[in-house]
C-alpha cells in the first residue's frame, strides 16, 4: 500500500531547489500501486501533479495538488534481432542511466541525449531533444494510465504527435494521462549523428577520427559539463525558454533589421531563432536580480543563486519575455512547466 505523507518538502525533488511543501505526497512503483492511488483519489477528488526528477518544473507556490512521484523501474527487452532491439522502460528510470546502459551495450540512437536530467517518463512530454536528436527518433510507443479512470492506454509514436519540444501530452490530452512505460527501438549497427557543430569540435579535441556511439556520448557529456550549470551546485531547470519558430516572411523582416540574428531552418516555411542569442543581445546574459539570474555561459538558463522563491524566477522570466519582445517583436514561450 502506498503511504500518503503530509507537508513534505519538495526542495530536494526539484532541480531549481525551490523550497516548497506538498500538502499530500505519495510515490508509486508499479501500475498496481498507481491504480490504488487513483482509486483513493475517487474519494479525495484532488488535482494530481505527477513528479519525475523535477528538472523541468518551477514551483511558484506550495502546490495544492496531491504529488505522485513516479518510481516505476525496469528495462525489459521486448524484441531483438541482429539489427535492432526494442525496449520497454519504466517511467521512473533515470534518463541518463538508460542512455549509459544502452551505450554500454552498443545500442545506438539516444547517445546524443546523454546527461539530460530527469526520468524516462517525462521524456515524451516535451519530446526531449539535444544535439540534433529527439526522443521521437527512437520512441515507438508510450504506455499510460488515465488519471481519473485508471484505464490503461498505449499510444503509438504517431499518436503522440511529437513536435519541437511538444507532444499530445502537453496539449490535447494535457493532465489526462500518467506515463508508465516508454518503448524505444535502438539500432545494433547505429550510424553516429555528429552533424551538430560542437560535437564535431569536441570529437576533434578528443582526437577521435571514427567515433563510436560511446565517443559521441562522451563528447556530449564533456560539452554539457563545460557549458551548463550542474543543478547539484546551482539550481536551474535547463533552458527556461523554447527557441521561437517564426514564419519565413516574419524572419525576413527581422533579418533586415538584425543581420546577425542566429537562426536555423525549421521545415519548409519556418525558421527557428536561437532564443539564447536574442536574450544575450538584450544585455541580459549574466544579469542578476536578487537571488536569481541569467546564467553567464548560457542565456537560456535561469539560475537560483540560493534561497530564491519560485515567484522571483517567474518575475525574471517575465522581464526577459518583455525585453525580448520590445527589442525584437518576438514572444518567447516558457519551456519549463509552471505550478
Ligand atoms: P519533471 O520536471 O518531474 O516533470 C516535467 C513535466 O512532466 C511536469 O509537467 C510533470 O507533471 C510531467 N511528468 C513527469 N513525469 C510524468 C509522467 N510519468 N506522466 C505524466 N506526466 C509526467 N530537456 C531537453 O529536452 N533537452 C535537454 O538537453 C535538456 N537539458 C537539461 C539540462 C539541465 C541542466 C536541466 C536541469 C534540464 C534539462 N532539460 C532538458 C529539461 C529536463 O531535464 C527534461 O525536460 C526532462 O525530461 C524532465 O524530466 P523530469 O523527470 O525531471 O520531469
Ligand atoms: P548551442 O549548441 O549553443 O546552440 C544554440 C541553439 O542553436 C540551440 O538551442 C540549438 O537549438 C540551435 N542549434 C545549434 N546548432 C544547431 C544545428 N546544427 N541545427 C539546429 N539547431 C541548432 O546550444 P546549447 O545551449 O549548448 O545546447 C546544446 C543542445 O542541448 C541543444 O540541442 C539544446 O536544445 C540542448 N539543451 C536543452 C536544454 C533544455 O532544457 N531544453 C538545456 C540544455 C541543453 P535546439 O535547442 O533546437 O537544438
Amino acid at each position: 500500500m502506498n503511504s500518503i505523507k503530509e507537508n513534505t518538502s519538495l526542495k530536494p525533488l526539484n532541480t531549481f531547489g525551490i523550497d516548497v511543501n506538498a500538502e499530500l505526497f505519495s510515490k508509486f512503483s508499479s501500475i498496481q500501486e498507481l491504480q490504488v492511488l487513483i482509486a483513493e483519489n475517487k474519494t479525495q477528488k484532488r488535482e494530481v501533479l505527477i513528479l519525475g526528477g523535477g528538472s523541468n518544473i518551477l514551483f511558484t507556490k506550495n502546490p495544492s495538488q496531491w504529488i505522485w512521484q513516479n518510481c516505476i523501474k525496469g528495462i525489459e527487452v521486448e524484441y531483438e534481432d541482429e539489427n535492432s532491439v526494442e525496449l520497454r522502460v519504466g517511467a521512473g528510470e533515470n534518463w541518463h542511466d538508460l542512455v549509459i546502459f544502452c551505450v554500454d551495450k552498443n545500442w545506438g540512437g539516444i547517445e546524443n541525449l546523454s546527461l539530460i536530467p530527469g526520468c524516462v517518463g517525462a521524456g515524451p512530454m516535451q519530446n526531449i531533444g539535444a544535439y540534433g536528436v529527439e526522443l521521437k527518433d527512437t520512441c515507438v510507443a508510450v504506455e499510460c494510465l488515465d488519471r481519473t479512470s485508471g484505464v490503461e492506454n498505449k499510444f503509438s509514436a504517431i499518436e503522440c504527435e511529437f513536435g519541437y519540444r511538444e507532444s499530445i501530452f502537453k496539449r490535447k490530452v494535457k493532465d489526462k494521462f500518467i506515463i508508465t512505460y516508454v518503448y524505444f527501438k535502438l539500432s545494433k549497427n547505429a550510424k553516429v549523428n555528429t552533424q551538430y557543430g560542437s560535437i564535431k569540435d569536441e570529437l576533434n579535441a578528443m582526437k577521435v577520427l571514427t567515433p563510436t556511439i560511446k565517443d559521441v556520448s562522451e563528447a556530449v557529456i564533456n560539452i554539457r559539463k563545460s557549458k551548463l550549470p550542474n543543478p547539484a551546485e546551482l539550481g536551474n531547470a535547463g533552458s527556461f525558454f523554447k527557441n521561437p519558430v517564426v514564419s519565413k516572411p516574419a524572419f525576413d523582416v527581422l533579418k533586415e533589421k538584425f543581420p546577425d540574428v542566429v537562426f536555423y531552418p525549421a521545415g519548409d516555411s519556418n525558421m527557428k531563432l536561437a532564443a539564447g542569442w536574442l536574450i544575450e543581445q538584450c544585455g541580459l546574459k549574466g544579469y542578476r536580480q536578487g537571488n536569481v539570474g541569467i546564467h553567464s555561459k548560457q542565456a537560456l538558463v535561469i539560475v537560483n543563486y540560493g534561497g530564491s522563491k519560485g515567484f522571483e524566477v517567474w518575475d525574471l522570466s517575465e522581464k526577459v519575455i518583455q525585453t525580448v519582445k520590445e527589442k525584437f517583436g518576438v514572444e518567447l514561450e516558457r519551456e519549463v512547466n509552471i505550478f
